[in-house]
């Protein structure tokens, strides 16, 4: 039965109440309070009862049809609604608003939030990770992004260029799994972002408008930003419904503050997961992260994903790296202070947002307890930044919360004696009368002589007096007891005095665990008082625990600190690759990467498995620690600050866009050298191998011509294709490398050690061979072999030094001034008054050249 063809006419009243929340929440599975239930009805209870494997029963709506309906009780209905969020669905929570005791008839319901991916905020979502919802906002000739983590109140927002391909690298890059979208955008994004990036993605014309959250986009300048923003917190509020402020202002990114990347480098290099398993071990996320906290590690995992460029900025870090390194006893207190500290950031979206517990403040207050602690210790450090050390909440969370609360807020047993009168003398009350009863116990066993009486209680049946029933003739009419439950072998009877300390006792815990709620929420306000505060200090102690997180393992893995230089220079002396090395332990061989400033590219040659890919991703990778302001896993290490790294190593596995993966490897080349600046790091992992032998050589020599010549960044590039060495005679800033193998009776040994010059042989059938392939094919391949090699087939290539360099109006062209500083330019990054007097500097250099 569907729900639109139903006649509403003839519905309950209750599922016609059903069916107007319904029809708001079209996109969502409704979850409909009844009593102890959920339920669920139509094509959601369908849904669901496959999903969740859920019994589908009916239910009597006034139709001649059963409904079809299912429900899950509401004290576990957490793990479903993760389930199914987890699947990609959204689910509304529809909760009576009223006690139906209180009310005649029908109690109101209303949807009070809805959960969706993007928007959890409960305590099963990964402690390690942010979770952003975001919006794209496509205004045609450019997007405006906004993200926000609603669980650590994080808000930031970003523009880039009008492309798709750059949208979309954003989106992939910074992993949303949720997106809202402006209703104008173009439908291919959205369809790529669903398909390929598995993001639950809502299509919405809603702006925000409501001037209470107007203070998380004040600050920003740019009307595009602030535009996208809107979008995104209409779609948060309408969700959420709660109280949000605890979103912190928002942070306008520059790309140009941050190293770049893209999510294929991202993957490729394993920052944060590995590319088979895609899970954390063992990637250089799981190396670094000896923080203690839950707000360090995502910390770490922020500036993973975005090392800086700031000189100054990456200095601090490794300074306070070198000082909590030798100022190590500091370094043991602090590990301890921060394994104390709770996820702070996390606690205060759950202490403005309500779903907060007396747990969660006493994880507060331990928490605050080391505050004082880590202040000291930071300023021992000279550590550049102040914590508050928040005394006076402590005192009050000390004062207060009962340190065996419980979870719920509805059984009392929340607040400490002492804090409020009204309680204190309640609880007399109560406790006076069970004292009481205990008494009247004995003193009814004296009256009535029988030993064997007890005094007890029950849910239903309140205080009674319990006789076994071989007692009851000694039961006289003058001691007033009513019978009341008869059982097995015995029967409870109650009295008028014992009704009456009932009574009290009853009324008294009722008002007790009403008033220690109230105390419990008054409690709460005052805290919430505290957040942006205690947000502030949540976000100094994520940096120190990540920097004390880098000093540790740099001790323990032998990292050094890198010196930056002004100079296109890298040399990084015994480098290794941190997460193989710590896999392999001694059998891993350091290697120099040295690029002088006379060396852009360096061809690397070498048999398959000789560790080529691994000496890439080690450059890659130090690189990247070192601009996080991480210790680096080097003897030594000198390099320049990079702008951005493009990498195309080993296979893509964009399996889903349908294109082979050749053409991926050519749009990734092609994404390189039309981004990569002077000031970028080129990895190329034999590029070209995709096709026919004389098409990808060609190619390769084209693109390594076209680095050399016109980009001048940095660049690595492995190559199979012997024949490509050649161009080191002709390329003045190409040098060879090998990474070296020797050869003995047949058998092949990699020796790991990257060596300057060329190799002419690729040894790739004795790689077969040690793949364990037929021996009688191995022979067959060397027999073939042999064959190419006697036809002498040519072993140079062509160059024709280089096409690029013969073109004198380019090389002209490329030397313009005025171009130069326009390149330089971010047009995204600048207010129109900037843009203006940019325009006026330039035009009044043209006519001073003139
Ligand atoms: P290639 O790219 O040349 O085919 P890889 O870089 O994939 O080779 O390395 C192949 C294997 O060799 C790696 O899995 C690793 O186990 C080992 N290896 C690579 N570099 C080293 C090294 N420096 N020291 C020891 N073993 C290494």
């Amino acid at each position: 039965m569907k729900r639109n063809e139903v006649d509403r006419e003839k519905l309950s009243p209750m599922m016609q109440q059903y069916m107007d929340l319904k029809d708001k929440y079209e996109d969502c599975i409704l979850f409909f309070r009844l009593g102890d239930f959920y339920e669920m009805f139509f094509d959601d209870a369908l849904l669901t009862s496959r999903l969740l494997e859920l019994a589908l029963t009916g239910k009597q709506a006034g139709l001649d049809e059963r409904v079809p309906m299912c429900g899950i009780p509401h004290h576990a209905y957490a793990s479903y609604v993760d389930e199914l969020v987890e699947k990609g669905y959204k689910v509304a929570i529809a909760e009576q608003l009223e006690d139906p005791k209180e009310v005649k008839g029908m109690v109101k319901r209303d949807v009070i939030q809805v959960i969706t991916k993007g928007t959890r905020i409960d305590s099963n979502i990964d402690s390690k990770s942010n979770n952003y919802i975001a919006n794209v906002f496509d205004f045609g000739y450019c997007f405006g992004i906004s993200y926000a983590d609603i669980s650590t109140g994080d808000v930031y927002a970003l523009l880039t260029s009008g492309e798709k391909d750059s949208v979309i690298k954003e989106v992939a890059k910074r992993g949303f799994r949720e997106i809202i979208v402006n209703d104008t955008i173009d439908r291919e994004i959205v369809e790529v972002l669903r398909t390929q990036f598995n993001c639950l993605v809502t299509i919405t014309k809603e702006q925000l408008d409501d001037k209470n959250y107007e203070y998380i986009y004040q600050n920003l300048e740019d009307e595009r930003l602030v535009i996208t923003l809107k979008h995104l917190l209409s779609y948060i509020i309408e969700t959420k419904k709660g109280d949000l402020h605890h979103l912190q202002r928002c942070l306008v990114i520059k790309t140009s503050e941050y190293l770049e990347f893209d999510n294929n480098t991202k993957r490729n290099l394993e920052l944060v997961e590995t590319l088979r398993t895609r899970e954390r071990q063992y990637s250089l996320l799981w190396l670094l992260d000896k923080n203690k906290t839950a707000m360090g590690s995502r910390y770490l995992k922020k500036s993973i994903e975005n090392p800086l460029t700031n000189r100054e900025q990456i200095e601090r870090r490794y300074d306070l790296i070198s000082k909590l390194s030798t100022e190590f006893i500091l370094r043991d207190d602090l590990i301890k202070s921060l394994s104390g500290v709770y996820d702070l950031e996390r606690l205060c979206g759950r202490i403005t947002y309500g779903n907060l517990n007396a747990k969660d403040l006493l994880q507060l207050k331990s928490s605050l307890k080391e505050l004082p602690t880590i202040s000291n210790i930071l300023e021992k450090l000279n550590y550049d930044k102040k914590i508050d050390t928040f005394e006076d909440l402590y005192s009050l969370l000390d004062k207060t919360i009962l340190e065996s609360a419980p979870f719920t807020l509805h059984e009392g047993h929340l607040i400490k004696e002492g804090y409020n009168e009204e309680l204190d003398e309640l609880r007399k009350i109560s406790s006076g009368s069970k004292d009481f009863i205990l008494e009247m116990e004995q003193a009814e066993k004296e009256k009535t002589g029988i030993k064997t009486l007890k005094v007890g209680f029950n849910k239903v049946f309140g205080y009674y007096i319990e006789i076994s029933k071989g007692q009851i003739p000694l039961l006289k009419e003058e001691y007033g007891y009513e019978r009341k439950q008869t059982l097995a072998n015995c029967e409870r009877f109650i009295t008028p005095l014992l009704k009456e300390k009932e009574n009290i006792i009853l009324g008294a815990e009722e008002k007790i665990i009403n008033l220690e709620y109230k105390v419990f929420m008054e409690i709460r306000e005052v805290v919430k008082r505290y957040v942006s505060k205690l947000q502030k200090v949540s976000k100094i102690i994520s940096e120190v625990d990540m920097l004390q997180s880098f000093s540790v393992v740099s001790d323990t893995y032998k990292f050094v600190r890198p010196e930056l230089t002004e100079e296109k220079v890298i040399k990084m002396i015994e480098c290794r690759h941190p997460v193989v090395e710590q896999v392999m332990k001694d059998k891993y061989i350091p290697n120099d990467i040295i690029m002088d400033k006379t060396t852009d590219v360096l061809l690397i040659t070498g048999p398959n498995m000789a560790g080529k890919s691994t000496y890439m991703r080690q450059c890659a990778i130090t690189v990247i620690m070192a601009q996080m302001g991480c210790f680096v896993p080097c003897k030594s290490c000198t390099m320049p600050i990079f702008d951005k790294i493009f990498t195309r190593i080993g296979a893509s596995d964009d399996l889903v866009s349908g294109e082979s993966t050749f053409m991926i490897e050519m749009k990734e080349a092609n994404y390189a050298i039309s981004e990569a600046t002077e000031n970028s790091l080129i990895l190329f992992d034999e590029l070209g191998r995709g096709t026919a032998t004389y098409d990808g050589m060609s190619l390769a020599q084209a693109i390594l011509e076209y680095i050399h010549d016109k980009i001048k960044a940095k660049t690595m590039f492995s190559t199979h294709y012997h024949e490509l060495t050649s161009l080191e005679r002709d390329l003045k800033h190409l040098k060879n490398v090998h990474v070296s193998a020797i050869e003995e009776n047949g058998q092949i040994t990699f020796l790991h050690k990257v060596k300057v010059g060329a190799v002419d042989k690729s040894y790739g059938i004795h790689v077969a061979a040690l793949a364990k392939l037929p021996e009688s094919l191995i022979k067959r391949a060397d027999e073939i072999l042999n064959v190419y090699e006697k036809k002498n087939i040519k072993k140079e290539v062509f160059t024709q030094t280089s096409l690029f360099e013969l073109n004198e109006n380019e090389v002209e062209e490329k030397k313009n001034p005025i171009e130069e500083e326009i390149k330089k330019i971010n047009p995204l990054e600048m207010s129109p008054m900037q843009a203006l007097n940019f325009l006026y500097d330039l035009r009044k250099k043209i006519k001073e050249r003139k």
